[in-house]
């Protein structure tokens, strides 16, 4: 059998864990990435680089590749249309269409009768007025947000009026959960009736940004059951192939919430590489190549923590790991604030 090519968009750490778990597995990996600073090109067989509205260089790369599928969701719509005319993209472009827009997302989950936070549309400056019910929530962009990036706490009408904000770009205010905890569940969906469910995660966060995970998650058993039934009904109505994260908010009276669903493989499942005989990256690889699933064992306990920002340099000169712990640096050039560069595992 020819060697498959797969085709990644996208070149952060997501993309690097999925081409090394691609190499193991005997599949190239050729990723397209607008930066040409990603990290991945570090772990892939070929980078592109180039903007994801260039359509001469995105034709060059979906002609060196066999299937097509992307590390992160913010992928101008079009784009992965067109690729998905020539060759097979997993997960669908409707399907990143829709999660990639937070109104759109929750409309969605909420029709599936599952809880979510309360919510409201903002389109333009009138619509703040009536808005007390919501507070103190969240505002945030529609589009584009991540690791907490276009999220600004709102706890009075006057609060707005602070923020100079451009209501073309579409925002939603979300009611705030009085958080007792959150959780993940990370699900690789095969097809019909066919998927790999690992068990939630329970995930602390700080500054909006995921700071450490582990499993397992201490929670009771209804929750436990219900955050895997919703994760697999979420999976199923989207007709997902490939690894999904579905992020959960648990209220001080143990109510559970989806809080948002990540089309892709997810930070919170970084410890499957370590915990399980099949990482949430490999079981991506698996589905969106229709290549057998494995079933899923649980080998350890474990618990992962992000290096965030400067937090990677002791790690970098060689600071001493016992044996139960593995660092991964995800090699990037520049240490920023906020920015994630590294994560270690420890099995416990
Ligand atoms: P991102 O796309 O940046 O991950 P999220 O909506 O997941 O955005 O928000 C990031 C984090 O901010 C959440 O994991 C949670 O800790 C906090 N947060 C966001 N929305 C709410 C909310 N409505 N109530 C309480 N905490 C929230
Ligand atoms: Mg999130």
């Amino acid at each position: 059998m020819s060697i498959l090519n797969l085709g990644i968009i996208g070149g952060g750490q997501l993309g690097s864990m999925l081409s090394s778990a691609a190499r193991k597995l005997n599949i190239k990996t050729i990723i397209y990435s607008d930066d040409s600073l990603s990290p991945a090109q570090n772990f892939c067989d070929e980078f592109i680089c180039g903007s994801y509205k260039d359509k001469e260089k995105i034709l060059e790369f979906v002609k060196r590749v066999d299937i097509v599928t992307y590390e992160f969701e913010n992928i101008p719509f079009e784009t992965l249309n067109e690729i998905n005319k020539l060759k097979n993209v997993q997960p669908k472009p409707s399907v990143n269409r829709l999660i990639q827009h937070r109104l759109a997302e929750k409309d969605f989950i909420n029709k599936l009768n599952i809880r979510t936070t309360r919510y409201v549309n903002i389109e333009k400056k009138s619509d703040i007025d009536t808005l007390n019910d919501f507070l103190p929530g969240i505002l945030k962009t529609t589009t584009m947000g991540y690791d907490g990036k276009g999220q600004y706490p709102i706890n009075s009408i006057s609060d707005f009026n602070k923020l100079n904000l451009n209501f073309a770009d579409g925002y939603i205010l979300e009611k705030l959960v009085k958080l007792k905890k959150e959780i993940s569940v990370i699900i690789t969906r095969f097809g019909i009736n066919n998927h790999s469910i690992y068990e939630p995660i329970e995930n602390v966060h700080e500054n909006q940004i995921l700071k450490h995970s582990k499993i397992p998650a201490d929670i009771n058993d209804k929750i436990l059951i219900q955050s895997k039934e919703w994760s697999v009904l979420i999976a199923d109505e989207l007709k997902y192939i490939g690894t999904l994260c579905i992020e959960f908010f648990i209220d001080k009276n143990d109510n559970l919430y989806v809080n948002e669903i990540a089309p892709r493989v997810h930070n919170s499942g970084h410890l499957t590489i370590n915990a399980y005989n099949v990482s949430q990256f490999e079981n991506h690889i698996r589905a969106v190549c229709s290549l057998e699933k494995k079933p899923l064992e649980k080998l350890s306990n474990a618990k992962m923590i992000n290096l965030i920002g400067k937090e990677i340099e002791p790690y970098r000169k060689n600071l001493e790991l016992s044996k139960n712990q593995f660092f991964f640096d995800y090699q990037k050039k520049e240490i920023r604030e906020k920015r994630k560069m590294g994560h270690i595992t420890t099995l416990i």
